[in-house]
């Protein structure tokens, strides 16, 4: 039987908890002993507007359950946001272990009639804010030597959708950021990861607004096979692995995760084993990179590289494996 999972002595922040997964999040991380910094701007599901509401709801509703929460209304867009939310952990509760950034929202275009407006938004809430967040409680976490980041990711930037190319752009960053603490947050007992949830929230209603054609390359899904997971493309199906991620039991970091309709999966960044070009300093040339294609995109060996440093050593396995060296 495994172990219960306690947050006991745990101080969380959950930016955009006021609605959707950030909420199911709160609730449940409160229901398990944490003390819970709820976090929300309280604005549409397109981001516009602002009102303490969301954030209050959600505090409310884990202190009248009995557990410990306060309520945030800080904008993560802002550096003085970030450093705000992050206060209000240290002032309630003098403390901080653990951060999920999840906080946002959509604003879906054409790729080329993308407008600033709907970049700098975009950027502003997912990617930045992840920083201006993140930032602050790494600092305490670093001192405290304990720390536990979930970033929230995309299906949309790992694997592609129409019509998001400013949110995809934003949550692929995440991918880099969320690595990079990982790595660097090593010495000091933090741990790092990116979960890409699936949910038929209010930020899915946004989805595809007005932009209902779906060019036929994305068109992979069978009607069969979508409505085999309808019913469970639900918020709590995202929950139990949130939780567990940020869990002290969870050694995993660096790794990317996805939950969607009840099946939990990691998700790997691999590059082919390729071609080695023969030794020497002569570089290849365009003709032997389009003779050599088939091998060069051929993963059936692959390597994962968990660092820049580590793909030097997957080159010189893959020179070993090819003979040139
Ligand atoms: P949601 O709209 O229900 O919740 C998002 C919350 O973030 C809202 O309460 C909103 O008020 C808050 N928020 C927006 N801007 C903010 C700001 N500047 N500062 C503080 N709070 C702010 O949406 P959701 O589906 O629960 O989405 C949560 C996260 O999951 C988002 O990052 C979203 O991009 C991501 N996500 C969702 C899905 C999905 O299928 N629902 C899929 C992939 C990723």
């Amino acid at each position: 039987m495994t172990e219960a999972l306690r947050f006991d002595g745990r101080v969380a922040i959950i930016t955009g908890a006021g609605n959707g997964l950030g909420k199911d999040y709160a609730l449940e991380l409160a229901r398990r002993g944490a003390r819970v910094v709820v976090n929300d701007l309280g604005g549409s599901g397109a981001g516009v507007g602002a009102s303490t509401n969301a954030a209050d709801l959600v505090a409310e509703e884990i202190r009248d359950a009995g557990g410990k929460a306060v309520a945030n209304y800080d904008s993560v867009s802002t550096r003085e946001g970030g450093a705000a939310i992050v206060q209000s952990a240290l002032d309630a509760f003098g403390k901080l272990d653990i951060c999920i950034n999840n906080a946002g929202f959509l604003r879906n275009g054409r790729f080329e009639d993308l407008t600033d407006q709907q970049i700098d938004a975009i950027i502003d809430v997912h990617l930045k804010g992840a920083f201006y967040v993140a930032q602050p409680a790494y600092r305490t976490m670093r001192q405290n030597g304990y720390g536990r980041f979930l970033f929230t990711g995309s299906a949309s930037a790992m694997f592609g959708h129409a019509w998001q190319a400013n949110y995809a752009a934003a949550k692929g960053g995440l991918m880099g950021l969320s690595h990079v603490v990982a790595i660097e947050g090593s010495a000091y007992g933090i741990t790092s990861n990116l979960l890409m949830p699936t949910a038929q929230s209010r930020l899915a209603d946004e989805m595809d607004t007005g932009f209902m054609e779906i060019p036929a390359f994305a068109q992979s899904v069978t009607s069969a096979d979508y409505a085999a997971s309808a019913d469970r493309i639900e918020v709590p199906f995202n929950t139990p692995l949130a939780v567990y991620l940020v869990s002290e039991q969870c050694a995993s970091t660096h790794d990317i995760y996805t939950a969607n309709s009840g099946r939990y999966a990691k998700v790997r960044i691999c590059a082919a084993d390729g071609w080695v070009a023969p030794m020497g300093s002569t570089p290849p040339v365009a003709e032997d990179i389009a003779a050599h294609f088939g091998r060069i995109c051929d993963s059936d060996i692959h390597h994962e590289p968990l660092t820049v440093y580590d793909e030097f050593t997957a080159v010189a396995k893959a020179a070993r494996r090819q003979g040139v060296i």
